[in-house]
């Protein structure tokens, strides 16, 4: 088995992690619920403030050890969907904001007293396309006045603040269509009663996904983060991080899955022999640790350029992809191997292949990240 980074923090991380079984997250599951207890857990343990650093009140700890704090809270069978845009939304903040909205902020996010959670980029009607979003604040006076809407934003019913990206210029008037975005600190507990619609939307696992409605929002001017019109580079800086964080969520879920499968094969017994002793079904589960392995190499190679400061976006990519394909293949092979227990909800295998399929659409789909392979590594033509 391999030796992993980070031993003491993932010892914890377990420890803490024990306190919330299966139980616990099925009865969450059944009635699409947040996790309080959990995210309070790990909140007062100072694993959500991990990234944010000493002179903030966090622990200024690297991107590896948040990816190892992840990697476990997915081993343990949770699930950090509900809490892992705490750790990275926060890295715009960090890098755009100004001293005095850090000063603000961070040390409040660090202690918990304040939530960062919520991270606005998606529309209805621009999709993948960011640069066609239609979410406009209009300057007037000390506040934006914002108008539009969002979709699929997650966690917004349990965040205080939200990172939100905006257009200030239309599309039309840039001369790059990734000009003229604007990336704004909403307080939410002020938006709600002030033009903020929130609506949740029900998905096949239990996401704390919403809908947002604009309606003459306002948000004060000094809640901008770095200039004007140039959101859209602090946004994408922002994505490596958020990458690299899912695809250790995806290498947990899938050690979950193959650690599970290769458990329960070695001790059910039909025709006489425990089922794990057939190669038939033992192979797959020997390939999907191959498949975990490989993806892993390539997390590690993505965590390590970011945390040296170089260039990372095709390796986050890269290792994100990988990663949630090991995870579903993983996923499938644990199903597979439980045979029909693996469909019954008191065995939580069902319920963490749910969640982790998601991470082959989002942050990201697959297709834009095979688009994004072979038009910067490989230097093929774009189709868009
Ligand atoms: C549960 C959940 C939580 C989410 N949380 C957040 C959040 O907190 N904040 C946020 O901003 N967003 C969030 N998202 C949105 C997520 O990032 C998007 O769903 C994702 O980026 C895909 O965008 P889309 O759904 O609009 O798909 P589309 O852009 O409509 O794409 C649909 C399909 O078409 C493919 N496709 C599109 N264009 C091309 C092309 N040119 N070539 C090849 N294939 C293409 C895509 O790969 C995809 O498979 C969340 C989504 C979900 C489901």
């Amino acid at each position: 088995m391999k030796k992993r980074s980070y031993p003491e923090i993932r010892d914890a991380v377990a420890k803490l992690c024990a306190d919330f079984d299966g139980a616990y997250w099925r009865n969450l599951d059944t009635k699409r619920q947040y996790p309080t207890e959990f995210i309070k857990s790990l909140s007062s343990a100072g694993y959500l403030s991990i990234l944010i650093p000493e002179e903030y009140g966090g622990s200024g700890q690297p991107l590896s050890a948040a990816a190892a704090v992840l990697e476990e809270i997915q081993f343990a069978g949770c699930n950090g969907s509900s809490c892992h845009a705490q750790m990275y939304i926060m890295g715009t903040l960090l890098r755009h904001g100004s001293e005095e909205q850090k000063r603000r902020y961070l040390p409040k996010v660090a202690s918990g007293e304040l939530r960062l959670q919520a991270f606005g980029v998606t529309e209805p009607s621009s999709g993948t396309d960011t640069t066609r979003i239609r979410t406009f604040a209009e300057r007037d006076g000390e506040n934006y006045i914002v108008n539009g809407s969002k979709v699929w934003i997650s966690r917004t019913e349990h965040s205080d603040l939200m990172l939100l990206l905006v257009r200030t210029t239309p599309r039309e008037e840039c001369e790059k269509r990734t000009d003229g975005m604007s990336v704004l600190l909403v307080d939410l507990r002020e938006a709600a009663a002030n033009g903020l619609t929130i609506k949740p939307i029900r998905t096949m696992m239990n996401h704390s996904s919403t809908e947002l409605f604009f309606d003459d929002l306002p948000v004060p001017v000094e809640n901008l983060v770095g200039e004007e019109g140039k959101g859209f580079r602090y946004i994408l800086d922002g994505m490596n991080a958020e990458r690299i964080l899912i695809a250790a969520e995806c290498i947990g879920d899938a050690r979950y899955f193959i650690d599970r499968a290769s458990k329960y094969s070695s001790d059910r017994e039909v025709f006489g022999n425990p089922i794990g002793k057939n190669q038939g079904v033992q192979f797959p589960i020997a390939r999907a640790y191959v498949q975990m392995r490989a993806a892993e190499a390539l997390v590690s190679e993505a965590i390590a350029l970011f945390d040296s400061g170089e260039p990372c976006g095709s390796e986050a990519n890269m290792a994100k992809m990988a990663a949630s394909e090991a995870s579903w293949f993983a996923g499938d092979t644990c199903i597979q191997t439980y045979g029909g227990y693996g469909f019954a909800e008191e065995y939580d295998i069902e319920r963490k292949f749910r969640e982790t399929r998601l991470y082959q659409v989002a942050p990201i789909s697959t297709n834009l990240i095979l688009s994004h392979v072979a038009t910067h590594d490989l230097g093929m033509p774009k189709s868009f």
